[in-house]
């Protein structure tokens, strides 16, 4: 099995670290011709997703990644990563992949709230540490979209077929059950 992590921006080493750990291989996606290598599943870390949005359009990479992920690569999105695949950003009116149906705000939690830890229950995972960082949340989930954690009322992480996507940054904590999940989609599906 290889792994494919997006590396144009961002918090991208963290996750390979975190699949080293595990004994899966990664690949990391820097170049459009990086999109030709075989994977089996693709991380979309956090970072600054305008940047990160600009970056693959420039380099040339959205439609390919837009194409895999459609297709039904598996897909891991992580704060940023979970606001360059959602379909709809309240406090934006850019889109980037625009291929999960949620609603997602942006700098959701404000400045005084920017950053905070918690820990709470993944549906299907447990209890997991959560990392949050000038996140967003999700606002609104659309078509059959799975809820799989809430906090404080807000939902942070959701399921929608080949894609889980979450508000905070499972890769900055020892934790490694949101990854190990990732990597038991990628099984289900080969
Ligand atoms: N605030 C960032 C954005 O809007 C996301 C922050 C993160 O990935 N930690 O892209």
């Amino acid at each position: 099995m290889k792994v494919a992590v997006l590396a144009v921006q961002g918090a991208f080493i963290e996750h390979e670290k975190m699949l080293e750990k595990l004994g899966v291989e990664c690949i990391e996606l820097r170049k459009k011709e990086d999109l030709d290598k075989e994977f089996d599943g693709i991380i979309l870390p956090g970072g600054e997703s305008t940047v990160q949005g600009k970056l693959i359009k420039e380099l040339g990479m959205e439609d390919e990644i837009k194409n895999k992920i459609k297709k039904g690569l598996p897909v891991l999105a992580t704060c940023a990563g979970m606001i360059l695949l959602a379909e709809e950003i309240a406090n934006d009116d850019k889109v980037h992949l625009g291929l999960l149906p949620v609603k997602v705000k942006r700098n959701a939690y404000g400045r005084q709230l920017g950053s905070f830890y918690t820990e709470e229950e993944m549906k299907g995972i447990g209890k997991v540490p959560m990392t949050f960082i000038r996140a967003p949340y999700v606002e609104a989930v659309k078509c059959g979209t799975e809820i799989m954690a809430v906090v404080n009322e807000k939902i942070v992480a959701v399921k929608y077929n080949n894609m889980l996507a979450m508000s905070f940054h499972p890769e900055l904590n020892e934790s490694d059950k949101i990854h190990k999940y990732f990597v038991d989609m990628i099984i289900n599906n080969k």
